[in-house]
């Protein structure tokens, strides 16, 4: 995976789950999604998901106003 670079600030994110990083200044990086703002909306969550029989734990993106369910974290 290697160190993700904020393009904002330019300081190294956080990672937080495997596939989701986090910098400071507000911006977070998802895998299949890429940079964006985060707002205190946004909700993450492991959802396990089967992949070739294995069960994985991959970081879903909610918003919490349509889908106030799945609030995880
Ligand atoms: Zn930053």
């Amino acid at each position: 995976m290697g160190e993700r670079i904020c393009p904002e600030c330019g300081k190294k994110m956080k990672q937080q789950f495997i596939g989701l990083k986090h910098c400071k200044c507000g911006i977070s990086w998802l895998k299949d999604v890429g940079y964006f703002q985060r707002t205190p909306d946004m909700v993450f969550c492991l959802e396990r998901v089967k992949v070739g029989g294995k069960v994985k734990q991959m970081p879903i993106l909610a918003v919490m106003k349509i889908t106030p369910v799945l609030l995880c974290v």
